[in-house]
């Protein structure tokens, strides 16, 4: 029997060699917050069926809105089974740092120079049609995800920096790029409004935050109820041409083959395990994010009402969200920071989200009292400061952007994956637009860049550029 792989695969440029899940991830806050989910370990131990219309694999927000978008475009939900390696909800979309936060201009360059300057506005755009969708959404099915549409703050923490974001932001504008939604803060207003006494400059525009797995959570338990069949435990082993006529793929898992005529790999990083041509044109990035019971300078009336990326430089940063409710900060960390050792830099490239990094702990609390450094802080009592430490896996590719999309060199075989830690900014409308390609839709319909769309040529163009990673 053929494995799925297109006839000539471009020279692909050396890397990790692809994985499948790793059996044992640790829990981030959102997956501790979240354990009563009926649904976590559905199906763990039963026999797959033997066929079904569309296999989604994956059931992070990329699969589980793929679903969702399917079913309320008139796909009959029993027609669609979903499969996950792990629990319900164990990947990236469970583990991230809570931000729904389009780029409002920093991106801008570093986007034109890979995929020109029209392009990389629409890249930007699309990120704030994402928070949009996103709001939308949330009140139109009373969604239970915490979200908090509130504003963001870039805020620059070095004369360097402040100097590059002043760039982009008059790079992006003069490419005619809408930043009227974005103010700029200065010197002393940028310290009292951001209340880090560091800031240099900050700018604020529109932005959110919401509990990750709550919002995938409640897509599963949404479609499972309209029939969708969501199998958990139940890695996809391969994806091989189907044995019956009336078939296009067999999709192999431990606990049985099903027939299938659709196939979505919403797999993240992993896509290559089951995309052999994909091995190197989609890496893994393993990122570390922290929650911390804030201290009384950061509770009730004192409490972040924004959320911030704060920046020493481009690759040098750190994020915070503040939830409403628990009032627990979640504090991400740049996957790239000149204070780590050598050896934990190393460990970026990595599928391996059992575990986290104390190094990157140690760092991540110094500067965070550092750049919220008070006269006369309170010292912290019992219970309060760092609750929690994970990891998750960014999936990456070489042109920044995600793969969304038919594979044409795989007739029935679709794609959403690589969304190079901007998932909650791009999968809102990915993948819906995804949905629309499979029900027949062109790419105009998607809406989306046309940057996006999967294709070899995209492949083929980062070879000949020796694009190796993502610009981030
Ligand atoms: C620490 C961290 C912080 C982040 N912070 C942010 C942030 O603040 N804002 C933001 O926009 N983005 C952030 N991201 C990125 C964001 O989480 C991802 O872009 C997004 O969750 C990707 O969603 P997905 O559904 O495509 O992938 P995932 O959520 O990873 O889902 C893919 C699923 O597929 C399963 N799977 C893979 N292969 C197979 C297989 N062969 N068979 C069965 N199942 C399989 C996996 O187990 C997984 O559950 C962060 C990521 C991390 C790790």
């Amino acid at each position: 029997m053929p494995s799925a792989q297109p006839a000539t695969p471009p020279a692909t440029p050396p890397g990790l060699e692809p994985s499948l899940p790793l059996p044992s991830p640790c829990l981030s806050y959102w997956h501790r917050t979240t354990r009563g989910f009926p649904h976590l370990n559905a199906n763990e131990n039963n026999p797959t069926p033997e066929t079904a219309d569309y296999i989604i694999i994956g059931s992070g927000i990329s699969g589980a809105l793929i679903a969702f978008s399917l079913i309320s475009s008139g796909v009959p939900g029993n027609e669609i089974v979903i499969l996950e390696a792990r629990e319900a909800v164990s990947g990236a979309s469970g583990r991230n740092a809570g931000h729904v936060r389009p780029d409002a201009f920093r991106g801008y360059a570093a986007y034109a120079a890979v995929h020109g300057p029209e392009q990389a506005k629409k890249i930007i755009v699309e990120e704030r049609k994402v928070l949009h969708a996103v709001d939308e959404f949330v009140r139109k099915y009373n969604v239970p995800c915490d979200f908090d549409l509130t504003t963001t703050f870039d805020v620059c923490l070095t004369p360097e920096f402040a100097a590059y974001e002043a760039k982009s932001f008059e790079a992006y504008k003069a490419a005619g790029g809408d930043v009227s939604h974005v103010q700029f803060h200065d010197g002393d207003e940028a310290k009292r409004r951001t209340r880090v006494p560091e800031a240099v400059a900050a700018y604020e525009w529109p932005a959110g935050s919401s509990h990750p797995a709550k919002l995938a959570q409640w897509l599963l338990g949404s479609v499972i109820d309209k029939g969708a069949q969501l199998w958990t435990h139940c890695p996809a082993i391969a994806v091989m041409e189907s044995e019956h006529s009336e078939y296009r793929w067999d999709v192999r898992t431990p606990r049985g083959t099903i027939a299938t005529q659709k196939v979505v790999h919403s797999t993240n990083a992993y896509a290559a395990a089951l995309l052999p041509h994909l091995n190197g044109y989609i890496t893994p990035n393993r990122a570390q994010a922290h929650s911390l019971v804030p201290t009384s300078a950061f509770s009730a009336k004192n409490a972040f009402a924004s959320t911030m990326s704060l920046r020493y430089s481009l690759h040098h940063f750190y994020s915070i969200i503040q939830r409403k409710g628990d009032g627990t900060i979640v504090l991400g960390v740049s996957r790239s920071n000149p204070e780590l050792s050598a050896e934990t830099l190393a460990i970026r490239e990595s599928f391996d989200d059992g575990a986290f990094n104390q190094e990157i702990v140690d760092d991540a609390l110094k500067r965070f009292n550092i750049m919220f450094s008070r006269d006369g802080a309170e010292s912290e009592r019992h219970g309060e400061g760092l609750d929690h430490a994970w990891t998750g896996i960014i999936g990456m590719t070489p042109d920044s952007v995600p793969y969304v999309g038919a594979i044409e060199e795989l007739p029935g075989q679709y794609i959403c994956a690589g969304f190079n830690g901007h998932g909650m900014a791009r999968i809102f409308t990915c993948a819906p637009g995804l949905a629309k390609l499979m029900l027949g839709g062109s790419w105009e319909d998607t809406g989306l860049p046309e940057c996006f769309q999967y294709g070899k040529n995209r492949l083929v163009k980062a070879v000949r550029k020796g694009q190796k990673g993502s610009v981030w």
